[in-house]
């Protein structure tokens, strides 16, 4: 019953086609993927970043943010396709290179939504993803209680570039064992977090 009810909310389907698929993508799909693929999955964030004032070692980008890809992201977001997490999770675990990079890693934390954010849309799809991602990496350990999204700001994607960074500017807070502290975290740099 529970197996029952679990596949109505996150059906057995190939999250790119909508086709019965037991592996959340199917293997023609994959392939129409591939072409949208970038070179480097894994990415030194000081190299290409040189002049901005960055605070992350790495960045993972697997796709170019365009056509399909672009298409599956918004339905996810905003399109109530919470099951699409089990795709996206699936094509980052089938990556060598990213799974490889990740297992260096003991802790992953998930983008938080502001709570009103998470309740009016029903879940965290970086949540989702992360938690599978988590169950699928030894030692890899799913924190959502140390990100802490206390604005509740508006929708990034509708903003220009500059007013972006002024809508983000002290929206999350770090949750330390001695209470939550605004700003930058102290241990970004720390090797051992992904978020
Ligand atoms: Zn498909």
């Amino acid at each position: 019953m529970f197996n029952y009810i679990l596949n109505l909310l996150y059906p057995n389907v190939c999250g790119i086609c909508g086709k019965i698929c037991t592996d959340s993508i199917c293997k023609k799909c994959e392939l129409k993927l591939h072409k949208y693929k970038v070179k480097n999955a894994v990415n030194d964030a000081v190299t290409i970043f040189k002049n901005r004032d960055n605070n992350f070692n790495h960045f993972i980008s697997i796709f170019k943010y365009e056509d399909i890809i672009r298409k599956k992201m918004i339905e996810y977001k905003f399109g109530d396709r919470a099951y699409l997490y089990k795709t996206f999770a699936k094509i980052i675990l089938k990556n060598e290179k990213v799974c490889g990079f990740l297992r260096n890693y003991d802790i992953i934390i998930p983008v938080p939504l502001h709570k009103k954010r998470k309740n009016a849309r029903g879940y965290n799809q970086t949540e989702l993803a992360a938690k599978e991602i988590a169950n699928n990496i030894p030692n890899l350990k799913l924190e959502t209680n140390i990100l802490i999204k206390t604005k509740n700001t508006k929708v990034q994607s509708l903003l220009m570039k500059n007013q972006r960074r002024i809508n983000i500017k002290g929206a999350f807070e770090i949750k330390t064992c001695r209470g939550r502290r605004r700003g930058r975290p102290k241990n970004k740099r720390q090797k051992n977090h992904i978020i």
